[in-house]
């Protein structure tokens, strides 16, 4: 089968021939139709984060699975044992195989997935349109739903920066609370995309940004998280998700009292289901780019540069 792989950190990735992986007992292979390129595998491929190599890149994966017709991936497989995995919460499992970053992914033809409980189907949903439902699509849903208790009627949130996740926050915001949502986006040209999705208002960073209950950061810059904090009102919630490698320096007389800092980090295969209910169900619009998967070296590029009005993905 083909596959793009990387061998080497800071190097291109490899598209190749490669033997297609063989199921072994319960596991199930995947036919892929869809692979989004997600921020992450920019920072798998530069090495900023750690991977066994060679590993072929991709975590928002929809496919062809026999029997089961269109299914999207849930990509974060757990042991199965811990407190997290018996919650549903296999996301947080410190021993959890990913997809497309502990093993193989879904920049190929073919991905190996541990068992059909992982395989959500899409009805009749497009699975190229739908493949980042699987990271960009739930993500947000948990951040958002994890900060609910601070959204209340007369409040704001802020999403700072609005690619791929924030695209999708600024409608879990509106759909799932009474708060206003105010978009913090450098790039003009999804201004009019962003207010089109629900945003009340979309800035600039350099513009005075309001107050806000709860602040989601899909950066994760230094800059970002700081303009975060800055923003956050007492007692709010300031949410990182993007994971840029910024770090935030924090004290009693940085940062407004009785804030709260959290991370919020993927999404349980529950909450993947009810993503995939919400999008079946024509409440989600998101945009999309296919592009091939020879072509992989060239989208990760151009999501290194934030060249990317919602998601890129790749088509086998
Ligand atoms: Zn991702
Ligand atoms: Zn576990």
């Amino acid at each position: 089968m083909k596959a793009a792989v990387l061998y080497r950190p800071g190097r291109p990735l490899r598209v190749e021939r490669r033997p297609r992986p063989r199921p072994r007992g319960e596991e199930v292979l995947v036919r892929v139709l869809g692979c989004g390129v997600c921020h992450s595998d920019v920072s798998l491929a530069d090495g900023r984060f750690e991977a066994p190599l060679p590993l072929v890149l991709g975590h928002e994966v929809a496919g062809y699975a026999e029997g089961l017709g269109h299914v999207l991936v849930y990509a974060s497989w757990g042991c199965g044992q811990c407190r997290f995995c018996q919650q549903g919460e296999e996301q947080l499992c410190p021993e959890a195989q990913q997809a497309g970053w502990t093993c193989d992914g879904g920049y190929a033809e073919w991905v190996r997935v541990p068992s059909t409980r992982y395989l959500v189907p899409l009805g009749d949903l497009d699975p190229v349109r739908a493949a980042p439902l699987a990271d960009a699509g739930v993500t947000p849903y948990r951040a958002v739903r994890r900060a609910l208790p601070w959204l209340r009627e007369g409040t704001t949130a802020l999403v700072v920066g609005a690619g791929g996740l924030g695209q999708f926050a600024v409608q879990y915001v509106r759909l799932l609370s009474p708060a206003r949502v105010v978009a913090v986006e450098r790039d003009r040209r999804k201004f009019p995309w962003v207010l089109d999705l629900g945003a009340q208002a979309v800035l600039h960073p350099r513009e005075k940004v309001p107050r806000a209950q709860v602040v989601f950061d899909f950066v994760g810059s230094s800059a970002t998280l700081r303009l975060a904090l800055e923003a956050a009102e007492p007692g709010g919630l300031v949410v990182q998700v993007g994971a840029a490698g910024g770090q935030l320096p924090f004290s009693f007389d940085r940062g407004p009292a009785e804030v709260h800092l959290t991370n919020s980090v993927w999404g349980s295969l529950e909450e993947l289901r009810d993503v995939v209910a919400l999008a079946r169900s024509g409440r989600l619009r998101w945009h999309v780019e296919a592009v091939p998967l020879d072509q992989a070296n060239e989208a990760l590029e151009r999501v290194r540069r934030g060249r990317v009005l919602g998601r890129l993905v790749l088509v086998p």
